[in-house]
């Protein structure tokens, strides 16, 4: 007679409350989850044989109630020279449910960033997205959150064993703050001491379209990780048309309130990030209804040239248009900074390579 064979949970899909609560059922103390969680990511372990400060009995009661799955990379894209690109790295990683996910790399002179996802897939169908296109699949775990950053290092660190990343953004694909307690769980991993991953909150930068709720509650949690909101466009309608479902449910005026409330709880300012796309929001009066937005609290505003990707019709912006942009806002007595788009060569923006990855696989 056949016997069905169930899949056994994998143990990194947990988060630590949960894991906790498994060890209690275990009739463990306490203490091993926390020594589990080590072995899980510091230490990478791919089975619970590795564990060796575990009893060989908590081994063996932990090998038939769980399995290990990290996550496996895919594909490996690197962008040529010649476009500037300073080799910016695009990694689509696969998640134990078959699930693609990407992730960046992009050097810089003393930092290697992480650009990370936090959904497969993404509820807000941003009209400049690919990873919209695909609609929400699912919140990843916290694990596979942080899974991304150990899967990056181990391949720099084929290269230059002493290199690390140094930076994260949550710019990847899907909304972080619409994952906000895995977010928030992934970021205590990344910053616990003595890990072999352990980095400050403030390299990390959390971006989002505006999820008013959260981020009220990220400026009243204490963390000192940065804040970038998207928002390409200073004027209602217009930002609706590029953002149709975060800008109707994050209306502008009650996302100037939130962000000012936020830069004055943190002390901190936020950055607005704002994607210049030809002939849609790069005019001296998109420019003016920025200025206008942005005089409301703390930030800064960087300045991003569009990523042309397939199938998608907007276009990057004219230098001299740019420049113009910019020139307002800094007579404005505005922080501006200007950031080239990253690895243009390998579609590095935000769920292109996974959206290709699954029409090849289709
Ligand atoms: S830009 Fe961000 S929020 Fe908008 S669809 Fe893409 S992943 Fe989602």
């Amino acid at each position: 007679m056949e016997t069905m064979t169930t899949a056994l949970p994998n143990i990194i899909d947990l988060s630590f409350p949960e894991l906790q609560h498994a060890i209690a059922s275990l009739d463990e103390p306490s203490f091993r989850a926390a020594q589990i969680h080590q072995w899980l990511f510091s230490h990478q372990a791919k089975s619970f044989e590795e564990m060796t400060t575990l009893s060989r009995t908590l081994r063996q009661k932990l090998a038939e109630t769980f399995s290990i799955s990290h996550l496996q990379l895919v594909d490996h894209l690197e962008s040529t020279e010649e476009s500037g690109d300073n080799l910016t790295e695009k990694i689509l990683l696969k998640l134990p449910d078959n699930e693609l996910i990407e992730t960046v790399l992009i050097p810089a002179e003393n930092r290697l960033t992480a650009c990370l996802s936090s959904q497969a897939g993404c509820a807000f169908q941003c009209t400049f997205c690919a990873t919209g296109k695909m609609g929400l699949h699912r919140n990843l775990t916290a694990g596979e959150i942080a899974g991304q950053v150990y899967a990056l290092n181990a391949i720099v660190s084929m290269r230059k064993p002493d290199k690390k990343i140094t930076n994260i953004v949550f710019m990847g694909m899907g909304e972080p703050l619409m994952n906000y307690d895995n977010i928030l769980e992934s970021i205590e991993t990344l910053t616990t001491k003595n890990y072999n991953v352990t980095l400050s909150q403030k390299k990390i930068t959390i971006s989002t379209v505006g999820v008013i709720p959260q981020i009220r509650k990220l400026g009243a949690s204490g963390l000192k990780t940065k804040l970038a909101v998207s928002l390409h466009a200073a004027e209602q309608q217009k930002r609706e048309s590029l953002m149709p479902v975060a800008a109707k449910l994050y209306p502008l005026n009650e996302l100037g309130k939130a962000l000012a409330g936020y830069s004055s709880a943190t002390a901190m300012p936020v950055t607005i990030v704002y994607m210049l796309q030809k002939g849609i929001n790069d005019s001296l009066e998109d420019a003016k209804l920025l200025a206008r937005f942005a005089h409301g609290f703390l930030c800064k505003i960087n300045l991003i040239d569009y990523n042309s990707i397939i199938n998608i019709r907007f276009k990057p912006v004219n230098s001299s248009s740019r420049e113009v942009f910019q020139q307002y806002l800094i007579d404005s007595g505005l922080h501006v900074t200007v950031r080239k788009s990253y690895g243009t060569t390998i579609n590095a923006a935000c769920g292109q390579l996974a959206t290709t990855g699954m029409a090849e696989s289709q």
